[in-house]
């Protein structure tokens, strides 16, 4: 049981007036079922029923230090004391954003040195296509402006970045998707039929520079990928593609933006997957999430020396920045969370727990609904079939993901479901024994829904 006071007196349990996100509005306003969050500690979560889950998908794959880590919070209340808000716009700037900087571009793959802060993924990845433009302009290449992205990626949900997001996700909405191209999915599994795996990573490469013969390099200013795709459904692309897929963009002056959201800050066993684990040196890191683990909403747009160079030349200043960009508490809140990631060595430690989980995950490969057990690391996911040989899809009104992450639930588990997926995410911080736990609730979780 965990140790807090959680005395549920007065807390809504049905709030009628709060919009959830990603939320199926109607269905919410018909049952007005929620599961409603009321504490945590380390590994758990408390819902506001007593109950005591796991919390397997670490907020939303961002708790990596785990929950209600005292030197966070007391990092965070010291900083306020101090100085509770100042703004990085103009010459202003304070210490705590400035140290936080210098720490992330100590981490950072080599020429990656100058950082603009940002309150969310989706705004660190607009900031880095908005720099671009400007760096463009800079350069007098008015046209070079298009993003190339992929099928089943997610990149937020503000105008831009969700207009570089995989079209699934704007079903029903629109997306200012004139500035983007998305390129085939990586997904070998489901899109390699026929293919041996380098046939089909040649056919992505070949993607990549056919598109850049259509529509041209010159209209073309950046790549945008994921190290492994998230949202999408824990998508791994084929062994050399990013290496392969960053040297197609460097010959085309193309920049290499990796959206390391979700991959930074241990969750693949490294501060930044890119060099470490995919052997890339992008133009441009974004990450935000792991980055204060949640503790404060905090982004880091991380640019080249050498964007950073053309852009801070005599000319237009840098029209760009949000009021809280490297505010004191999220910088500080990034700050006590990196320290903790140093001092307990968790990236190294995930090197090998998160190969733990992965294995016990992998283990369930041999249930009869499991299509594809995929990810690395502390980044799983689950892919149910109705039929194994065929890998034939569960239809969408069938919800196996949900009816799998609700049976999870009631064994004391968070999943998350994304249609015929199932997301495993957690804190960086599990237990072997726990991991085994995991494992045992989804074996026995999905044997429910099969
Ligand atoms: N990029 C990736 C890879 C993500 O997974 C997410 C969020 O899940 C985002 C960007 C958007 O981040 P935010 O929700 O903080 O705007």
């Amino acid at each position: 049981t965990l140790d807090l006071d959680t005395s549920t007196d007065g807390v809504l349990t049905a709030d009628t007036h709060l919009i959830q996100s990603f939320a199926d509005l109607h269905a919410l306003k018909q049952d007005g079922a929620r599961t409603v969050i009321v504490g945590a500690d380390g590994t758990m979560v408390r819902d506001s029923e007593g109950n005591d889950l796991i919390d397997g998908i670490g907020g939303l794959w961002c708790v990596n230090v785990g929950h209600r880590r005292k030197e966070i919070i007391d990092a965070i209340t010291d900083q306020l004391n101090q100085l509770d808000f100042y703004s990085t716009f103009y010459n202003f700037t304070h210490p705590t954003a400035a140290a936080l900087s210098e720490k992330i571009a100590s981490l950072a793959p080599g020429r990656l040195n100058k950082v603009h802060f940002g309150n969310s993924g989706s705004v660190a990845n607009d900031s880095a296509v908005r720099m671009l433009h400007h760096y463009n302009n800079r350069l007098g290449r008015p046209n070079k402006k298009k993003v190339l992205s992929r099928i089943g990626a997610y990149h937020g949900s503000t105008h831009l970045a969700i207009a570089m997001t995989t079209p699934a996700y704007s079903k029903g909405w629109d997306s200012a998707d004139d500035l983007v191209h998305h390129l085939r999915s990586p997904h070998y599994w489901r899109n390699g039929e026929g293919m041996s795996e380098e046939e089909f990573l040649d056919a992505l490469i070949e993607d990549l520079r056919s598109s850049i013969e259509t529509i041209g390099a010159e209209n073309i200013c950046a790549f945008i990928a994921e190290p492994i795709m998230g949202a999408g459904g824990i998508i791994v692309a084929p062994e050399g593609y990013h290496a392969r897929m960053a040297a197609v963009c460097a010959d085309n002056e193309i920049k290499y933006i990796s959206d390391e959201v979700v991959t930074a800050f241990g969750r693949l066993g490294h501060y930044f997957a890119s060099k470490d684990v995919f052997d890339v040196t992008p133009d441009i890191i974004t990450t935000a999430k792991g980055l204060t683990s949640g503790y404060q909403p905090m982004s880091a747009t991380i640019i080249s020396d050498e964007i950073h160079e053309v852009i801070s030349e005599p000319g237009e200043k840098f029209l760009h920045g949000m009021t809280y960009s490297g505010h004191p508490a999220a910088s500080a809140a990034a700050l006590a969370n990196i320290a903790l990631l140093e001092s307990e060595q968790i990236p190294e430690r995930v090197r090998t727990t998160g190969k733990i989980f992965e294995n016990a995950l992998r283990g369930l490969s041999d249930m009869e609904i499991v299509g594809e057990v995929r990810g690395s690391h502390f980044m799983m996911g689950i892919e149910f079939v109705k039929d194994k040989a065929t890998k034939k899809e569960f239809e969408e009104h069938e919800a196996i993901g949900l009816k799998v992450a609700q049976a999870c639930q009631a064994r004391g588990l968070i999943a998350r479901p994304l249609g015929n997926i199932l997301i495993l995410s957690p804190t960086l911080i599990l237990s072997e024994e726990q991991i085994h736990q995991i494992a045992e609730i989804l074996r026995e979780s999905i044997a429910d829904v099969a």
